[in-house]
C-alpha cells in the first residue's frame, strides 16, 4: 500500500484524532518516568528503530485490542500480551487473574495500547453479523441474539482516544505500584503516539 492509499489509517492526520496526539519523535519525546524502561524499549522499537534485542524475563504487559494490523514489535520472552476485543480488559469480569499472575512473575510496566479505526465503534452496526456468525455455529437464534446484545455494550466504545483514557484511569486505580503508560498506534505505521490527555497525569 502507498501511503496515499493508506491515508484514511494515519491517526496523525486525521481530524477525529490529530490534535489528540502528540508524536513521540526522540528519547527526549518521552515523558521522564518512562525513561530507562522496558516502556522506552517498546517505544524505541516502534518509533526510533532500535529493535530490542533478546529478553531473559519478561519485563512488560502489553495490552492492547485483537486488531490483525497492529503488531507489536517484540521479541519473545519479552512481554506478557493480553488482546481483546477494543484492548480494554478492567471492564472484562476476571481480568484481575490475569494480571495478578504478571504482576506475581516481576512485572511493573504496562502499555495499553489504542488505535484508530477500531471495529468497538462499530459494534452496534455489526451486531446483525454477529448473531449470524453465531447461529452458523451451531447457537440458538434466540441465545445468540441475547449474548451479542448483552456483550455489545461492554464491548463497544465510541470514542477510541476516550476509551484508552478510561482505561487508563480504571487500571490505575486497581494497580496503584505500576507504571502504566497509554499509547496510541496510527493503523497507517507502526508508530506508537501519546495521547495529549496523558499530560494531567505526568
Ligand atoms: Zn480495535
Amino acid at each position: 500500500m502507498t501511503e496515499e492509499q493508506n491515508d484514511h489509517l494515519s491517526a496523525t492526520r486525521s481530524i477525529k484524532f490529530g490534535s489528540r496526539l502528540t508524536q513521540i519523535e526522540a528519547p527526549s519525546d518521552l515523558p521522564q518516568r518512562w525513561q530507562g524502561t522496558p516502556i522506552e524499549d517498546f517505544i524505541a522499537a516502534h518509533n526510533f528503530e532500535k529493535p530490542i534485542k533478546g529478553s531473559s524475563e519478561p519485563k512488560l504487559l502489553i495490552v492492547s485490542c485483537i486488531e490483525f494490523r497492529f503488531m507489536p514489535q517484540i521479541p519473545r520472552n519479552f512481554a506478557y500480551m493480553i488482546r481483546t476485543a477494543g484492548g480494554r480488559i478492567s471492564h472484562i469480569p476476571g481480568a484481575e487473574f490475569a494480571l495478578a499472575y504478571i504482576l506475581a512473575n516481576g512485572v511493573r510496566h504496562i502499555a495499553t495500547v489504542g488505535h484508530n479505526d477500531c471495529g468497538m465503534t462499530k459494534v452496534h452496526a455489526y451486531k446483525g453479523k454477529l448473531v449470524e456468525a453465531l447461529i452458523e455455529q451451531g447457537w440458538e437464534k434466540e441465545h445468540a441474539h441475547d449474548f451479542i446484545e448483552e456483550n455489545a455494550e461492554r464491548y463497544a466504545m465510541t470514542d477510541e482516544i476516550d476509551s484508552l483514557e478510561f482505561e487508563f484511569i480504571r487500571l490505575r486505580s486497581l494497580f496503584k505500584k505500576v507504571e502504566i503508560a497509554p499509547l496510541f498506534v496510527s493503523l497507517s505505521t507502526t508508530r506508537l503516539h501519546l495521547p495529549t490527555w496523558y499530560d494531567q497525569y505526568k
